[in-house]
């Protein structure tokens, strides 16, 4: 997959969001950004910097870190590189309207830890490819190994998103929306917005 689809769906006269040019990293590790995505439904975007671009998966129900969780992520389109700093608005009548805000973000490595960038984009190219991706988050909210694999049938593009059971991992129920804070641009927006306060204050 390239950038041209990301470019295709999008106005860059009316969205700030980043062009889509591939750029290779300055870093020398990796990097992954979790988006919250309030859109025409609330979701999270999980993003996996490989080959100068972010591998993408919207994932509904948002991350978790407990292994018994196996959340359904569908692969999307490549996001450019840049996409990983970008939150804000995206207005109305655009693709993917509505208010992006960053969950998390961090460096990531191979299962392996190669130690190298290089060499762990190759295994993970590789992971990707075969529809077994396992890999480590080194992120504020998300850590340790985590694996997405990719559902057999006839829609390619559905994986599911599972923390391994290592340190990292917690055994009480995991809520993404309840580890995020409560004055996130989101969580103000929701908060004045909500169909069920408005009811609530209707019956009042
Ligand atoms: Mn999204």
């Amino acid at each position: 997959m390239s950038l041209a689809t990301y470019n295709t769906k999008r106005d860059f006269k009316q969205t700030s969001e980043p062009t889509g040019k591939k750029s290779d990293s300055k870093e020398e590790a990796l990097a992954f950004v979790v988006q919250r995505h309030k859109a025409s439904h609330l979701h999270y975007d999980f993003r996996l910097e490989m080959d100068g671009v972010l591998k993408s998966w919207a994932v509904p129900k948002g991350p978790s870190l407990n292994p018994q969780d196996k959340r359904l992520a569908m692969m999307v389109e490549d996001h450019p590189y840049d996409y990983k700093d970008f939150s804000g608005v995206i207005p109305e009548g655009n693709y993917g309207a509505g208010i992006v805000e960053i969950w998390d973000s961090g460096t990531y490595t191979s299962l392996e830890d190669k130690g190298n960038a290089k060499e762990d984009e190759k295994l993970l190219k590789a992971g990707l490819e075969g529809g077994s991706l396992k890999f480590v988050l080194k992120g504020k909210k998300l850590k340790g190994e985590f694996a997405l694999v990719r559902l057999k049938g006839s829609d390619s593009n559905s994986w599911l998103l599972i923390k391994h059971n290592d340190s990292f991992a917690v055994h009480e129920d995991y809520n993404s929306e309840e580890n995020t804070p409560k004055n996130s641009p989101i969580n103000k927006w929701l908060a004045v917005n909500k169909p069920e306060d408005k009811q609530a204050k209707k019956k009042l």
